[in-house]
């Protein structure tokens, strides 16, 4: 093997470390699986691609060839965009250069939520590019979604000629006004020298601040001739191993030692540190509830796991939440959906605004959690709690047999509650899940049993409808190996369905799971709970599996419940993108014990 030659380099997407092939004289792919990154301890399923083997060249010295090597050499493998007119330029480079990929879509919402699905799915950055006016204006939603998940984005869009910006020029709006409400940077390419240092400082401020970072390219400047060198990601960008100091661990440890029945709430924030978690967990014998963004970090059937806590959560944890002396809240931002109660608290999270948001904190611990709970670990102390145990394993015995009550398997319409119970028996263990937003994502948050080696993705605090189909083409375009499963619902679906054709397009065999009732559900039993009559919130019906086929995929009907664990077993055999229409009852049957 010739060292001199190789120069991938790898980065931690919990502390920004970079693994360098080239001075550590060792392929990342020859590391041991249980390799962990020496500053956070991360797992090497946390880190991703920066640089390809043979380095970085830009095809010509464009701008335009510049700005798309520069963006390269800091891992950004995707481009999701429709071409058009004042980006033209930029999109032949994206032609031109072989190292990065331009997927085209059918609508530019979609690129933006594919966009801010890979940042949820990877902890990296990804890009999304439209042409001026209605393409910029398009991606709102999907970076909006970005904005609120902390999800970093970037956002390239065309503009018109810079003579011409401010003369009322075809497509010309102020995009600098429209993108400044949801960004963390904001600029216009103006200068070619200018080219590497804003591409740089976008990712920059997309990655560090967790959000959208915006770069108007006037369409004359793309092809202008850039002398600039490309920018390096590493040493150009500091390592996040930051934690508290010892004197504040040590005293949250010891609140945890003298606490009588903890609960550890794990919200998004702990995903990086599944099994701190449970370490934690199992060393105080203290019960994990979850987030809903939280799910999957940890397997359900885990006996300390006691499901979601909120609006779609278990019994088992409000009873445990409720009775509990001390809550040990990591990385949740106190989402009114999760409703945490104001207890004694120790809460840990990566931003400092988070801790003591909604009520005073009695340890407020800044950092990754995968750096700050090893830490405490070494301060609690073991503990043993049989009748703790007891309690827990009797309340979470309670509410598995009532969703087991719920999921009739033989009413028709189909009970979403039987569809969920099934998924969770068929789907693999390491599928990644999309959902939309509605009663699919209701159900699947309150009832579906995930196991930490699972990953679902869906749009948290914006609740924005149509996510789930371009979540799930993103997360099969990056792990074309694993099983991608997207519960959606017809309105969320029919919001977004042009883009089933892109699953076509590039060979993405995601399944569709489309809970058709016919109805915006979850409206209509709002409209019920309030009192208002029940009005405009039944839904057109349409044949969906007919849609697919006429894509070109495979539709599958399923409106017989006896017959639904075979149609189910014969869509994730196919190697194509599927689409599964299920006739589901829009009524919600909830049982009580
Ligand atoms: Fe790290």
């Amino acid at each position: 093997m010739k060292f001199g030659v190789l120069m991938a380099e790898y980065r931690c997407t919990v502390c920004n470390y970079v693994y360098s092939e080239k001075e550590e004289k060792k392929r990342f792919s020859e590391l041991p699986d249980d390799w962990r990154c020496p500053v956070c301890n991360a797992p090497k399923s946390l880190f991703v691609k920066l640089t390809p083997e043979k380095g970085v060249k830009p095809v010509s010295n464009t701008v335009a060839d510049v700005f798309i090597a520069q963006m390269i050499e800091w891992g950004v493998k995707y481009v999701f965009g429709i071409p058009g007119t004042s980006a033209l330029g930029l999109v032949d480079a994206l032609r031109k250069n072989k190292d990065i990929r331009y997927i085209q879509v059918r609508h530019e919402q979609t690129a933006a939520f594919m966009a801010s699905a890979y940042a949820k799915l990877t902890g990296h950055i990804a890009a999304c590019l439209t042409v001026a006016g209605p393409g910029a204006t398009n991606l709102a939603t999907g970076l909006y979604d970005a904005k609120l998940d902390r999800a970093p984005v970037l956002a390239i869009t065309g503009q018109v000629e810079r003579n011409r910006i401010g003369t009322g020029a075809s497509q010309e709006i102020d995009q600098h006004a429209f993108f400044e409400p949801f960004s963390v940077f904001n600029m216009t390419l103006i200068s070619p020298d200018q080219t590497t240092n804003l591409v740089t400082s976008a990712i920059k401020h997309a990655l560090l601040l967790g959000g959208v970072a915006h770069i108007d390219v006037p369409r004359d400047m793309q092809s202008l001739e850039c002398k600039e060198k490309i920018k390096p990601f590493k040493d150009n960008i500091p390592n996040r191993s930051i934690t508290t100091d010892e004197k504040h661990l040590k005293r949250a440890a010891e609140i945890i030692n003298t606490s009588k029945k903890p609960v550890i709430i794990a919200g998004f924030g702990s995903l990086e540190a599944k099994e701190q978690v449970v370490r934690l967990a199992e060393k105080i014998d203290a019960p994990i509830v979850t987030t809903f963004r939280g799910k999957g970090v940890v397997d359900e059937n885990h006996p300390l796991y006691m499901g979601s806590h909120g609006t779609i959560g278990s019994t088992a944890a409000a009873e445990l939440v409720r009775d509990s002396d001390l809550l040990i809240v990591i990385g949740s931002s106190f989402s009114d959906l999760t409703q945490i109660p104001q207890k004694r608290m120790i809460q840990i999270d990566i931003d400092p605004m988070m801790i003591a948001r909604r009520y005073p904190v009695e340890s407020g611990i800044i950092g990754r959690s995968a750096i700050v709970i090893p830490k405490i670990l070494k301060f609690v102390d073991k503990k043993e709690r049989k009748d703790y145990r007891k309690k827990m394993s009797e309340l979470k015995s309670r509410w598995l047999k009532l969703l087991e009550a719920e999921a009739d398997p033989i009413s028709t319409p189909i009970r979403p509650q039987y569809i969920i119970s099934v998924l969770n028996r068929k789907l693999d263990d390491d599928a990644i899940i999309t959902l939309d937003v509605g009663e699919n994502g209701w159900w699947f948050g309150r009832n579906f049993q995930m196991k930490s080696t699972q990953r679902v993705l869906f749009s948290g605090y914006l609740g924005s409808m149509g996510f789930g189909l371009p979540a799930a083409l993103v997360a099969q375009l990056e792990y074309p190996e694993r099983q991608v499963a997207c519960i959606t619902g017809d309105g969320g679906f029919s919001m977004v369905m042009g883009d089933f054709l892109t699953a076509i397009k590039y060979d993405l065999p995601i399944k569709v799971f489309l809970f058709n009732n016919k109805n915006l559900a979850m409206i209509m039993q709002e409209q019920k709970v309030e009192n208002y009559p029940i009005w405009q919130t039944e839904l057109q019906d349409c044949d969906f599996a007919g849609f697919a086929e006429n894509c070109g995929g495979i539709g599958i009907k399923a409106d017989d419940p006896r017959e639904l664990e075979k149609v189910v077993d014969e869509a994730l055999k196919f190697d194509k993108p599927v689409l599964v229409d299920i006739d589901t009852d829009p009524r919600r049957f909830i049982a009580t014990d």
